[in-house]
């Protein structure tokens, strides 16, 4: 089996907030994860630890074969320096539910910024490369505008159009739909369907339960810090085996 992404055991405190509780989770090159549970459940702070934007206090993560800021050496586990870890990082992208472009900068710079700061790729190239993603995203006539110019969601094609510019391994979504009036929802979804088609690995966090159905390889319920239950769609959507599921699935569906 070839897996892009290894959770083992991983446990998340805050203060005396246990969040994760032994997570393991395990992601086939080129598939979609769908995670759904509750608010609360330890869904962001997982994506989170995968990028080690949070740091695990026990258990780890590997993407791509490689450990995320570690370094193995015998059975000790070592920190990496933060440019290393920074380095990793770059090729794992994170769509937040917020958007976070840049606001001085146009949706072409946007997207063409990662790729030379921290890929160091010319800039003429980055540039040919974000006008091919802007149009894959349906926004090349936009690639003028600055974000507060743009609908909401227009503004998150930008923001998967500058993670797709670092090519990265791994996609993580973060509730990329939430923010969104319902119309523009849509828009979205398309978009990330058409990069999941193209076969980037990517894990999405979010409560559309029919993006989930049609999309996902595998859809994974979380609740209070632990992975409840998980399988392909049709399993844990119609059939789910926990009572906990099936609660969530009924407010949610
Ligand atoms: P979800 O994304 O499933 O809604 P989160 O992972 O955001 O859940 O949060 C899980 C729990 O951890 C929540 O109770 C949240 O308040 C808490 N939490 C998340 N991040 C922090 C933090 N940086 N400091 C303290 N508590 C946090
Ligand atoms: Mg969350």
């Amino acid at each position: 089996m070839n897996a892009m992404v290894e959770v083992h055991s991983v446990r998340k405190s805050f203060g005396l907030l246990e969040v994760l509780k032994g997570v393991d989770l395990t992601v086939r090159a080129g598939e979609v994860t769908v995670v759904l549970g509750p608010s609360g459940s330890g869904k962001s702070t997982l994506l989170r630890t995968i990028n080690h934007l949070e740091k695990a206090d026990a258990g780890w993560v590997s993407v791509d074969g490689s450990l995320i800021g570690y370094r193995r050496s015998g059975d000790k586990l070592y920190e990496l320096p933060e440019r290393d870890v920074l380095r990793q990082r770059t090729r794992i992208g994170f769509v937040f539910q917020d958007f976070r472009l840049f606001p001085h900068l146009t949706v072409l710079e946007n997207v063409v910024e990662a790729p030379v700061f921290a890929l160091k790729r010319p800039r003429e190239a980055a540039a040919a490369r974000a006008e091919t993603l802007l149009a894959r995203v349906g926004l090349a006539d936009k690639a003028g505008a600055y974000p507060q110019q743009l609908s909401g969601g227009q503004q998150q094609r930008v923001a998967i159009a500058r993670a797709l510019a670092l090519e990265p391994k791994l996609l993580l979504f973060d509730e990329p739909t939430s923010a969104l009036d319902p119309e523009l929802v849509g828009e979205v979804l398309d978009v990330i369907r058409d990069v999941a088609a193209r076969g980037t690995t990517m894990i999405v966090v979010t409560h559309e339960i029919g993006f989930a159905r049609e999309v996902a390889d595998t859809v994974v319920f979380m609740d209070d810090g632990r992975v409840v239950e998980q399988g392909r769609p049709g399993d844990v959507l119609d059939a789910p085996r926990h009572e906990r599921t099936r609660a969530f699935l009924s407010k949610v569906l």
